[in-house]
This record gives C-alpha cells, structure tokens and sequence, in this order.
C-alpha cells in the first residue's frame, strides 16, 4: 500500500501538534512540515501560554467547542506534566487570581470555565484586601506552557517518528498539487495572504520578561488592556497589549511604558525586577477559528485540505484538541480517497 503523503503548512504551535497527531495516529503516513519561520520565531513564543478560562476572544466559535478543545488540551498537558520531562517542556501548575473592579461582576459567567481549571474560587473579602482597589476576584490553579521549550520538544518528538522538515515560505497553494495527498494550512496569520482570508486580522500582542523569582502567583486584570503578570518556569511574564489591525511588530515605547505602569501599580515590587526581554507578536485574530475541511480548485486540478487556524488569543489553549480534531478530518479524506479509488 502507497503511503498517504500530508503537508503541514506551518511550524508554529497549532502545525507541530497537527504534525505530531498525524504521525503518531494515521499508520504510514509520510508527514512534512513546510514553513518559513520556526521557533522562537512563532506567535506562541510570545505568549504567556496561560490555560486562562477567560471570556476574552470567545468570538464567535461555538462554546462547546471551544471547551471541548480547551479540556482535551488541558488532559494531554495534565499527563505531559506528570512525566519526568515537564520541566525541559516548559510546563507548570500556577495559581493566581483574576480581578476586576466592578462590584456586580459575575465571576462565574467571567470564567465559564472555571470548573475545568483546578480550585476555582470566589475571593472572599479577606483575600481580595490583598488587592487594594479591586472589588471581586476569583483565584485558581491552572497550566503554563513556555512554547519557547514546548516548540522544540514537539520538533524533535515529529522528527523522531520520521516526520520531514523543509524550510519554504508558500507563495500559492498549487505549488504544492501533485505532491501531497492532503494539506493541513496552520499558517495563523499567514493565511490572510495564503488562502486570501479577508477576515483574518493581527491582534498585535506586546509584553515583557523579566526577573523577578519572589513572584510565585500569577494577576490577571480585566482592565483594557488588560494587565497579566505571570511567573513562568524561566522568568515573570509582564503584560500586554491586544490591538486588533495593528501589524507593527517593533517594541512600542509608549506600550511598554504602559505595561510597566499597570504592571507596577498592582505589584509595586515589580520596579526593582531586572529586564530581560521586550516581545511583541501578531495573534491570528478571526471571527470564529477555522477548522475545517476544503476541496480547492487550484487551476484544473483540487485540493484536498484541513484548515486549522485563526485561533486568536487561545492558541497554545487550544493547540492540542484543535489538532485531534483536525487528524480525524485528514483520516475522513483519506478513508473517502480509497473508497474513491475501490469504485
Ligand atoms: C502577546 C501574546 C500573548 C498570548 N498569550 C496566550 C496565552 O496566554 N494563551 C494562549 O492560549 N494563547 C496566547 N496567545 C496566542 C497564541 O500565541 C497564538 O494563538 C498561537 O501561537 C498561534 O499559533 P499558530 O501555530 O496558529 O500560528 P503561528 O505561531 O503564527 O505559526 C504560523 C506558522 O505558519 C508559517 N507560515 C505562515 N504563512 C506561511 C507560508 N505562506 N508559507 C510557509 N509557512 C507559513 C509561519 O512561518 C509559522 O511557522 C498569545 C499571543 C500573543 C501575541
């Protein structure tokens, strides 16, 4: 039997666990990975990697999916931390708390999903006093994942099961007719150009590192922007911008000057932390994320291929479920080319 041939376009978080599945769950397929940047050139370089149930960037997806993948995602980093390896992954459980200043603000419609994240609960009055100003809060225990470690890690698992790596920006889907059976398009914010989405835009992110290790908890803030100071496993995550249509991907004095304002105001220790890093990346920010098959017409000939982006501020959340979704439609195209080619 010929071996199915797939490509994944992209190497970023959302590529690597769409090639990984696929190695490791459609038996005999060759599997190669194109893209034109690679970590720690991603998007998920830059994020927090925080599993945050939080309502922003819901979009328009439908709910139960999001949670779906939420939760599937949450399970494979659940047992990836409780392997020896969770620290070389970068992976840890952090707790903190997530506050706003509005009296009335229903915190359990604020975190739907509080119930996937571990010890979710309101802030009583003695704990949000540790807060001055802030009114409601919620505090819980949840996942980060440094996609600075984790990017690498799933490199080398694809590569280790055979999977192929080529370094090429697509110009145009039909260079790629004839030499694959399927593709599976992870270009995040690529595919505004690749596949001519219009709906695709840059949630422009910028944040800082620096550190800072006698902060152990991590504060989110639902002011806008909003504020996040979050201790990863190599440094403390400062917090950010998300402005939609923005492609400027130079550090903005004015943002970090913003950032550091916010940043110090709830945590004032933060003015003596040492600075590491400025960071800004482009979010792949659509209405609803796209997962989904496509037959192409590339000239005379058609295309079969999975859509797999435009994950918005949830794309390390969602990276893993997203990727189980999208094996199961690459394995519905190739079980519906045999039946094809058996009639
Ligand atoms: C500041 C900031 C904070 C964030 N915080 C969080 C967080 O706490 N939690 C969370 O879940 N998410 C967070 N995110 C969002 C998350 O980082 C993104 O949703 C996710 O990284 C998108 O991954 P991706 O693989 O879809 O796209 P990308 O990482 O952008 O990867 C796209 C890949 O496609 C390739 N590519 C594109 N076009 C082409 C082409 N034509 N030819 C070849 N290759 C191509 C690129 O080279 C790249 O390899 C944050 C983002 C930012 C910017």
């Amino acid at each position: 039997m010929s071996r199915a041939k797939i490509a994944v376009i992209g190497a970023g978080v959302n590529g690597l666990s769409c090639a990984v599945n696929i190695i490791e769950n459609i038996p005999n397929a060759e599997v190669t990975v194109l893209a034109d940047k690679f970590s720690p050139h991603t998007t998920g370089d830059v994020a927090a990697g925080v599993f945050g149930p939080r309502p922003l960037s819901f979009g328009h997806t439908d709910v139960s999916l999001q949670r779906s993948w939420f939760e599937s995602s949450l399970k494979h980093f659940e047992s990836l931390l409780r392997t020896e390896y969770a620290g070389i992954i970068g992976l840890e459980y952090l707790t903190g708390y997530f506050l706003s200043h509005d009296p009335s603000k229903d915190m359990n419609k604020a975190l739907p999903w509080a119930d996937l994240v571990y010890n979710a609960h309101l802030l009583s009055k003695k704990e949000l006093d540790l807060f001055p100003g802030y009114k409601s809060g919620i505090c819980f225990t949840t996942i980060v994942c440094d996609c600075r470690k984790y990017l690498p890690w799933l490199m080398d698992r694809f590569k280790r099961n055979g999977g192929k790596v080529v370094e090429k920006k697509v110009e145009r889907m039909g260079e790629l007719n004839g030499h694959y059976d399927v593709i599976v398009n992870c270009t995040g914010i690529g595919a505004k150009q690749l596949v001519g989405d219009t709906s695709m835009q840059p949630g422009r992110g910028q944040a800082i590192r620096v550190s800072a290790p006698w902060i152990k908890n991590f504060i989110l803030t639902d002011t806008h922007p909003e504020t996040y100071i979050l201790p990863g496993p190599y440094d403390v995550y400062l917090g950010g911008t998300f402005q939609v249509g923005n492609w400027n991907v130079e550090v903005d004095k004015i943002d970090k000057q913003t950032i550091q304002e916010k940043c110090f105001q709830v945590v004032p220790s933060l003015k003596h932390a040492k600075f590491l890093h400025d960071w800004v990346g482009l979010r792949p920010v659509r209405p609803t994320v796209r997962l989904e098959k496509e037959i192409m017409n590339v000239g005379n000939a058609k295309l079969k291929v999975v859509h797999n982006y435009g994950h918005g501020a949830k794309g390390v959340a969602y990276s893993w479920g997203c990727s189980q979704q999208a094996t199961r439609l690459v394995k519905e195209i190739l079980s519906d080319s045999t039946q094809h080619s058996k009639l």
